[in-house]
């Protein structure tokens, strides 16, 4: 079938398979252009079909030699429809890694659940050397979040608290620069983004995997976090996900205090802002990272999932192992692979220019073409190599 981007809102509706699959390629080329990291040798991957979570997947697997077990959620094709970009993300990876002779087992299902728990205990146990993980990677994005004990079903907003929001927001499709009011997230809002991205699902995760056993000593493990520019406090760091994330650094410091008997350590690492599926969604967002990109571009700083992720694993295990005192991370025990983002020569420069954006000169002042672009990839399209116009089997 030919298949073409189709747009439904925020989303892409169709992906392409070869494209997702010359992605993932893309991306297992880099980490094999690098240097070999002496890092983890079993991880678990929880969200790993598309943005950090397959990116932290690569990484671990082709810069450090993982096994790996990956957790994802994605929908595989079926008559005339496609599968989502993840499914086909994922069949590329394990593509890739049986070629390269690692074991890579991939669990379809949701991780929120219990079920998923038990399978991921099942195929670590059996699937993986010596029964256990030495890292455990936390890169779910989700809009929904069922909790196994209670059965009530959580939403995730993206709202401000307090006081509506006003700011300038861009559509990346039309290139029309506009003023968007999102008024506050009520009470529940607030709590269910929490929720779903809060750190409670990640510290069931890490209790689950202890008790049963599958743990290494010496086990390490990662959530993602984002903090950003003050221009977008008031929609993230200030508002329902930013809370959602402060949960999520309160269940690491409960975590690490449960890796703590046999010298694991839990980490929340700051990365930078990056088109995924996730982020195109926010207002504002798409705005600041298109000058974001911009900026960093022309500094020569710019990263994408898979840089950052190297870096971050470059990070953790350049020390002694188990030295987990000499990792380099904030005041707040933070990773920062926002580093470079948040550089004040970077971050000077995108509010400089911020005030000026209108549509008539976004594409002088922003990178909205290479975010236009990063966004038709993430689903397989715009590889110049590929003729879309050719039947794909899908
Ligand atoms: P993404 O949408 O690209 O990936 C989400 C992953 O979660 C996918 O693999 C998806 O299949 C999986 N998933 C979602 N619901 C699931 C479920 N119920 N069960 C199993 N798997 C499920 O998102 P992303 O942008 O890579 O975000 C990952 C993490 O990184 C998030 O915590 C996000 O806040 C954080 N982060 C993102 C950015 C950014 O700019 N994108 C920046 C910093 C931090």
């Amino acid at each position: 079938m030919i298949v073409k981007p189709k747009m439904r809102g925020f989303i892409c509706t169709t992906a392409h398979p070869e494209g997702c699959a010359a992605n993932v390629r893309e991306q297992v080329a880099y980490v094999q252009g690098q240097k070999p990291i002496d890092g983890p040798k079993r991880v678990l991957v929880v969200g790993s079909s598309t943005g950090y979570g397959l990116a932290s997947r690569i990484a671990a697997s082709f810069g450090c030699g993982a096994e790996s077990v990956g957790i994802y959620f994605e929908k595989p094709g079926s008559g005339n429809r496609t599968a989502s970009a993840g499914w086909y993300n994922n069949q590329a990876f394990e593509q890739e890694a049986q070629a390269a002779g690692l074991t890579a087992v991939g669990i379809n299902g949701d991780a929120y659940s219990k079920e998923v728990k038990e399978q991921a205990i099942q195929a670590i146990r059996e699937q993986l050397s010596g029964g256990q993980v030495d890292m455990v990677i936390y890169s779910l994005a989700s809009p929904r979040r069922t909790d196994p004990e209670t059965g009530e079903t959580y939403s995730s907003v993206i709202k401000p608290l307090g006081q509506a929001f006003s700011g300038r927001t861009v559509d990346f499709h039309t290139g029309v620069v506009s003023d968007v009011t999102i008024e506050p997230a009520t009470q529940e809002e607030k709590e269910g983004t929490v929720a779903v991205m809060g750190g409670e699902d990640w510290l069931l995760w890490m209790q689950a995997l202890k008790g049963a056993g599958v743990l290494a000593p010496g086990c390490c493990t990662v959530a993602y976090s984002y903090l950003g520019p003050v221009i977008t406090h008031a929609i993230y760091k200030d508002g329902t996900i930013g809370k959602a994330k402060e949960d999520l650094e309160e269940k690491c410091r409960a975590i690490d205090q449960m890796l703590a008997s046999f010298e694991g350590k839990a980490f929340v690492s700051v990365n930078k802002a990056l088109v995924t599926q996730s982020s195109s969604a926010i207002p504002v967002v798409p705005l600041y990272i298109s000058l974001l990109f911009k900026v960093m571009k022309e500094k020569g700083t710019h990263e994408d999932c898979i840089q950052q992720m190297y870096r971050m694993l470059e990070r953790l295990f350049a020390q002694e192992p188990g030295d987990w005192e000499a990792v380099s991370v904030d005041e707040a025990h933070r990773i920062r692979l926002d580093d470079w983002e948040m550089e004040p020569g970077v971050q000077d420069e995108v509010a400089r220019l911020w005030g000026e954006i209108t549509t008539e000169n976004l594409a002088e002042h922003t990178d909205i073409a290479g975010y236009r672009s990063d966004f038709y990839r993430l689903f397989g399209f715009g590889r110049t190599e590929l003729d879309y116009e050719k039947d794909t089997e899908v």
